[in-house]
């Protein structure tokens, strides 16, 4: 593979977290939107009536501090610029939210081998469902 097929193929299964996540969430019983484009970062899920959000991040794509999350040892003059700028992208949205009064949380790929974590988190993280009209 050379490098573009190579981030083609990343990207691509990147939405299969995202899609893991939705539903889960969604058999949990709560009720969401998706990618609301005047939010800071657009977040993959939004709650607008408990003003929170849900961002799915891939760990390659977004650095996170684990194996799936490491600077590959090839590139690295293209990829460590590349993803701290990623890195630093997700925090000032999540500033962004905070100051507009959303609350998010971040739930990542590595994550989701742990379904019933997640689901807990998740729980925790937007509290008890209210009325089903809500
Ligand atoms: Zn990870």
């Amino acid at each position: 593979m050379n490098r573009s097929e190579n981030m083609r193929a990343i990207r691509s299964t990147d939405t299969l977290p995202e899609m893991a996540v939705r539903s889960l969430v969604h058999k949990l019983g709560y009720r969401f939107r998706l990618h609301r484009q005047d939010l800071p970062g657009k977040p993959d899920l939004v709650f607008p009536a408990r003003r929170k959000v849900i961002f799915v991040h891939g760990c390659f794509w977004h650095a996170h501090a684990c194996k799936t999350g490491l600077i590959p040892k090839t590139n690295r003059d293209f990829w460590l610029p590349k993803l701290r700028r990623n890195k630093a992208r997700d925090k000032k949205n999540l500033e962004a939210l905070t100051q507009q009064g959303w609350d998010a949380l971040v739930i990542w790929q590595c994550e989701l081998k742990n379904g019933s974590a997640v689901r807990g988190r998740v729980k925790r993280f937007l509290g008890p469902q209210r009325s089903p009209r809500e």
